[in-house]
């Protein structure tokens, strides 16, 4: 397993970690299984979704917002309560098949791990088997 820190820099946004799952896979040297992602925090997660154009990644920031806002009627006293929403809609981990030692991933699919209440230090684990 492989711990990952990463940095985030706004409070909310999707940031492209395919390179590092990528990487791990090679260094791995496995060619046929999956490729765990799991993030550890309650107001984070990951998702795959469209890595052409950004303005899908803000998109589904502004989406989420519309549903749930970052200011609402919350009984949570921390005061984001909306970052654990959106963290168990998008969930804490995504598998990725491994085929011929590379992700099994569509043209156009990326994996994003999603900050919620940023900017935080934050880490995410890759595990290939
Ligand atoms: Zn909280």
């Amino acid at each position: 397993m492989m711990e990952h820190m990463l940095i985030t820099k706004k409070p909310q946004e999707l940031i492209d970690i395919t390179e590092t799952v990528r990487k791990e896979v090679e260094k791995s040297g496995v060619s046929e299984g999956m490729a765990y992602v799991f993030v550890p925090h309650t107001t984070a997660g990951v998702t795959i979704n469209e890595n052409a154009d950004p303005d899908v990644t803000a998109d589904i920031i502004a989406g989420l917002n519309k549903v749930i806002p970052v200011i609402g009627n919350y009984r949570h006293v921390e005061g984001n309560s909306h970052a654990h929403i959106k963290s168990s809609l998008m969930g804490a981990s995504c598998c990725v098949m491994v085929e011929n030692g590379m992700l099994k991933l569509g043209t156009w699919q990326a994996i994003y791990f999603c900050e919620f209440d940023g900017p935080r230090h934050r880490k995410f684990y890759i595990r290939v088997v």
